[in-house]
């Protein structure tokens, strides 16, 4: 992994990604977005802004957790891109409750983020995102099309009691 910023070209200080493998000082990347919203190396486009710790950039080796990480990392990104496609084209229209279930069970099938080491849940605000989980599954429940709602309300008792 890179060692250096690629705006600044000096050691990180308090490194932040917004969604790609690139990570960037905080200052720096957040300059960059008043102009911009695709990531200045690769292009792709701004998903949201996720502090990575320290460790994971000066570990010389590449350990279970650091790849667990990446793991969780790529699945939050992943999530929070279905979401937004969700809300930017999906929401209102009849393939809403289509969509919202392929979400759930996206979520469902990579659950183990939630039981994962405490780095991978407090480097993307796991209560948080929990809470929009939550939200979105009682929404969804008084939808009178979306009858999966309740199976999923059942499958996810455990992470959101
Ligand atoms: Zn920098
Ligand atoms: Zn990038």
């Amino acid at each position: 992994m890179n060692k250096a910023c690629p705006i600044c070209l000096d050691t990180f200080k308090n490194p932040y990604s917004i969604g790609c493998s690139h990570i960037f000082c905080k200052g720096c990347i957040i300059k960059w977005l008043d102009n911009n919203n695709t990531c200045p190396v690769c292009r792709q486009n701004f998903i949201g802004n996720f502090p990575i710790p320290m460790t994971l950039i000066t570990s010389k080796y590449k350990t279970r957790k650091i790849t667990e990480y990446w793991r969780g990392f790529k699945t939050y990104v992943k999530i929070h891109q279905m979401m937004d496609v969700y809300y930017n084209e999906i929401h209102g229209t009849e393939n809403s409750c289509i969509y919202m279930n392929d979400i759930f069970k996206y979520i469902y099938e990579n659950r183990w983020i939630f039981n994962s080491n405490r780095i991978v849940y407090n480097g993307f605000g796991g209560d948080r995102f929990k809470k929009v989980l939550k939200d979105k599954l009682k929404e969804f429940s008084k939808h009178p099309n979306f009858k999966e709602s309740k199976i999923w309300q059942y499958k996810f008792r455990d992470i959101l009691k």
